[in-house]
């Protein structure tokens, strides 16, 4: 009785459902899909796909000290998986495969069908809802709906998890040696490299793989040191990009080197269990992590979200601006708002973008620029090492102001003032653009234009007080 995990973004051996479900069953060999062709459809990073290559690496050794193997399955599209899946299974003559569930409509729809497949072959097939702290679909309002705003989804949430803490199952036990059968299969990370996914160069690589080692140990040892060193002071610093104040632990949540419960019983314990008093650092670090949790309920009750349309119907009248060569301003850090420009400079070198600058550069794209908000989607998950469907969607939604619980449209950031605020001293702005690095903190969010053209740096491309009304007007309309 062969089984099977089917591995996708959930790179880990402990607290996994699947595997342990598979495990339970009988001998195990592990797969993972590997679909260049989706993953562009999916605007999937190359620095996100690296990242999983290299987490595979990892996860190939882990898996290998239980004795499992990992083997990679190449296709282009997801609607080839069914078939891909089920000859794999005939080949090793495997009877069960276990799978933890996504949230994306495309997800769900190429597990249904392999299923179908899979079940006319007299294959079981079972799924595993094991990226959320609670399955999504059960907290419900009072009406036994789906929440729609996050205050109220929080605190059900926490009184969820106050009588019932998620819990945390480790690794399973080593099994015997696997069939001799699998060995000539080629892993995925060979596959990946194959298929030479994304245009990296050396250097992007080297610097990836120093700034964000993939493996569970590494998440591990990130996560203690957080809640060890950062999590008390989280509240008060999270909010300041020059600092390192957050845990940066997006990247191994996205693609599942950590189990959202990992992380959520680790600040629990260190606010002795309290999920509504105590440390503010750490009841505001698990709200972040609801946060994550909403985002991902609302996908799973809302198709549409994974249809590129807004949460509120009525945005779909905002006449957004055809602009292409101001996106690409916006999207190369050339639109001369310090703090912007900053910000993506980050994105671009390293994959990642502080939350406060995401937010900030999320509404100057879709407010003063009146861009679309699923153009700045689709370029930041074709960008972001942790680009996280549910995530993403929601922050640009979020900031976009056609969410389900999305700042007003009337609210508009001013960058500047943000950036005065958020990077009082200029720290973060010097860092990234070293052409204003000698401008005096007073001069840094808003250089002269005599300063501006002595260093070449540009002009704003807009004026801001006027966008900001013209977004309103769009709204209104
Ligand atoms: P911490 O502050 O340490 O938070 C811990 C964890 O909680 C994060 O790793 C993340 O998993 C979760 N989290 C924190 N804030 C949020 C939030 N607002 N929404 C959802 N989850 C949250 N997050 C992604 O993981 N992937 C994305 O693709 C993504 N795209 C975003 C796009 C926009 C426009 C915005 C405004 C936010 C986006 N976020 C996304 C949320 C947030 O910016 C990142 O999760 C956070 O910056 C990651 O850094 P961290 O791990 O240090 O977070």
């Amino acid at each position: 009785n062969i089984s099977v995990c089917w591995f996708r973004t959930d790179l880990r051996v402990a607290d996994h459902a699947a595997l342990t479900a598979s495990m339970s069953v009988g001998p195990t060999v592990g797969v993972y899909v590997v679909s260049p062709s989706q993953w562009a459809k999916h605007d999937d990073a190359p620095v996100k796909v690296d990242f999983w290559r290299r987490a595979l690496k990892a996860l190939h050794a882990d898996l290998a000290d239980l004795n499992v193997l990992l083997v990679g399955l190449c296709v282009q599209e997801w609607a080839d998986v069914p078939q891909a899946m089920l000859e794999f299974c005939q080949k090793i003559q495997a009877s069960h495969v276990f799978c933890n569930r996504e949230s994306g409509v495309n997800e769900r729809q190429r597990d249904r069908a392999t299923y179908r497949l899979l079940q006319a072959h007299g294959i079981v097939m079972e799924g595993f809802d094991d990226a959320t702290l609670l399955k999504p679909g059960t907290v419900l309002t009072g009406a036994g709906v789906p929440y729609r705003v996050f205050t109220p989804f929080a605190k059900a949430c926490r009184e969820r998890l106050r009588t019932a803490m998620p819990v945390v199952l480790p690794a399973p036990r080593r099994q015997p040696m696997a069939p001799a059968s699998i060995l000539s299969l080629e892993t995925p990370e060979t596959l990946i490299d194959r298929a030479g996914y994304g245009d990296l160069n050396t250097q992007m690589r080297d610097r990836l793989a120093t700034l964000w080692p993939a493996s569970v140990d590494a998440a591990h040892e990130r996560l203690a040191q957080f809640i060890e060193s950062g999590l008390s002071a989280y509240h008060d610093q999270r909010d300041y990009p020059a600092i390192e104040g957050a845990s940066k632990l997006s990247p191994y949540l996205a693609a599942g080197l950590l189990s959202p419960r990992t992380c959520f019983v680790a600040a629990a314990r260190a606010n002795q269990g309290e999920l509504d008093s105590g440390a503010r650092g750490a009841l505001t670090w698990m709200n972040e992590l609801l946060w994550r949790e909403f985002y991902r309920h609302l996908m799973q009750a809302y198709p549409q979200l994974s249809m590129c349309k807004p949460m509120r119907p009525e945005t779909e009248k905002v006449a957004w601006r055809q602009a292409p060569d101001e996106f690409e301003r916006w999207a190369q850090g050339r639109t001369g708002v310090p703090v912007i420009d900053a910000a993506m400079r980050q994105l671009l070198a390293t994959g990642w973008m502080h939350n406060r600058l995401r937010m900030i550069v999320a509404m100057f794209l879709t407010k003063n620029l009146l861009i679309d908000w699923r153009q700045g989607e689709a370029f930041f998950m074709r960008h972001l090492i942790d680009g996280d469907f549910p995530s993403n969607n929601g922050g640009w939604q979020w900031s976009a102001s056609t969410g389900a619980d999305a700042a007003p449209y009337f609210r508009v950031f001013n960058p500047l003032s943000q950036s005065e605020k958020f990077d009082p001293d200029g720290r973060f702005i010097r860092h990234w653009l070293p052409e204003l690095a000698d401008l005096p903190a007073r001069e840094i969010h808003d250089p002269s234009p005599v300063a501006r053209r002595a260093r070449g740096y540009p002009d704003m491309m807009v004026d801001l007080k006027a966008t900001r009304l013209r977004a309103i007007d769009a709204f209104k309309v």
